[in-house]
């Protein structure tokens, strides 16, 4: 059996686990456990607080600092409402292609990182070699917050990361922030023909979105004039609106759904002052004029923060020469990368498969990416010994 095989026989066992994010990953993660510890490997299962999912962190090689992390998320997006061609949970090999939900986000790298730690387990790595696979990260990077925390408090600090996201095996060294908000807002319900005697929370949610509209207007002019993103400033995406029960009823209750791509974290914390001082200074005063216990409330539903390009990288450059790329780009999509370099690590994105494809029906890997993958993971391999 080639390493390629045995990479697909893999992949048809992960993608059998339907780990769609709301669900537990523990079947999948316990699976890997035992698949890494029958290599050699000190592994750790890091259940969350509510038990169902887990992280999972191991090393082959020495203990201590200096290590490099493979990382990947083993959740995946939902596939309802999509039409599937065939069971999105049951690796269907088509002309090269292998189909499934995860295939390409990101169960793929994860395989090839399983199979090439054969190789690293029968070697004498000269430093540490962890595999870090985290759960809820594309509901905002959850698991991996938690993982960096844990890797902090301990105070083990590898020195690089390779976050194996789909980037057709292109060297990826930045990419922005995407944070993830709901703002609810509690007004005072009442008739139609009394707008005075209630507190209409759609109205107040609207003048909220218009003034998260100025805000990404005044985005624009604040980006580095270096930036090589696209486009290159912050944005601002309102994502949904709801509330109201009726067209003659005031509107008790609404809320608001927002996202924002800072490309610097000095951004982030623009939108957030403007937005909470504008709700603590002008919209909240009038609401509580007239009902007390009107409220604007928001909820951060994730925080992922961005993978800044740096001059100095060892993992890019570590990884240029594993993959023979010439220079490294940027890309629009999140990933756990920052929360690594928010750690002092070098981090870079690389991994098989394109982004095109994730989150959609018949999503696919291609299995010559699935190949480059393993050739850049064998000369990681003989670059550890
Ligand atoms: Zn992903």
């Amino acid at each position: 059996m080639s390493r390629l095989d045995d990479t697909t026989d893999i992949l048809r066992d992960l993608v059998a686990f339907p780990t769609i994010s709301a669900d537990p990953n523990r079947a999948l993660i316990d699976w890997v456990a035992g698949y890494l510890e029958g290599l050699g490997a000190r592994v750790e299962v890091l259940p969350d607080a509510g038990g169902t999912k887990a992280n999972l962190f191991a090393t082959l090689g020495p203990e201590g600092d200096g290590g490099i992390v493979l990382s990947g998320h083993t959740d995946v997006v939902p596939v309802e409402d999509q039409d599937w061609t065939s069971d999105p949970f049951v690796l269907r090999e088509d002309d090269g292609l292998l189909y499934g939900r995860g295939t390409c986000d990101m169960k793929g790298f994860i395989a090839a990182t399983l199979v090439a730690a054969r190789d690293y387990a029968g070697a004498e790595l000269r430093r540490p070699l962890h595999f870090a696979f985290t759960h809820d990260e594309e509901t905002g990077c959850l698991g991996a917050q938690d993982l960096v925390g844990l890797l902090t408090a301990r105070g083990l600090k590898p020195a690089m990361a390779i976050i194996g996201e789909p980037t057709e095996m292109r060297l990826v060294e930045g990419h922005k922030g995407c944070h993830e908000y709901t703002t609810r807002f509690t007004g005072a319900e009442g008739h139609g023909s009394t707008p005075d005697l209630g507190v209409n929370a759609a109205e107040y949610a609207a003048r909220y979105v218009g003034r998260l509209l100025e805000l990404r207007e005044a985005l624009k002019p604040r980006a580095p004039a270096a930036s090589r993103f696209d486009p290159p400033w912050s944005t601002i995406n309102i994502g949904g609106i709801h509330g109201g029960v009726a067209h003659n009823v005031i509107v008790g209750k609404a809320e608001v759904e927002w996202e924002m791509r800072p490309v610097q974290p000095s951004d982030a914390d623009f939108v957030l002052g403007g937005i909470a001082a504008y709700a603590r200074d002008v919209l909240l005063p009038a609401m509580r004029a007239v009902a007390p216990d009107a409220s604007i409330e928001t909820e951060v539903i994730g925080e992922v923060v961005g993978l800044t390009p740096m001059d100095e990288n060892a993992a890019r450059d570590l990884v240029a020469e594993l993959t023979g790329a010439n220079g490294a780009d940027v890309v629009s999509f999140g990933t756990e990368a920052g929360l690594f370099q928010g750690m002092g690590m070098s981090a870079v994105v690389c991994g098989p498969g394109s982004i095109r494809q994730a989150h959609k029906p018949d999503e696919f890997v291609a299995k010559d990416q699935l190949a480059a993958c393993l050739d850049m993971l064998e000369g990681l391999g003989r670059k550890l010994v």
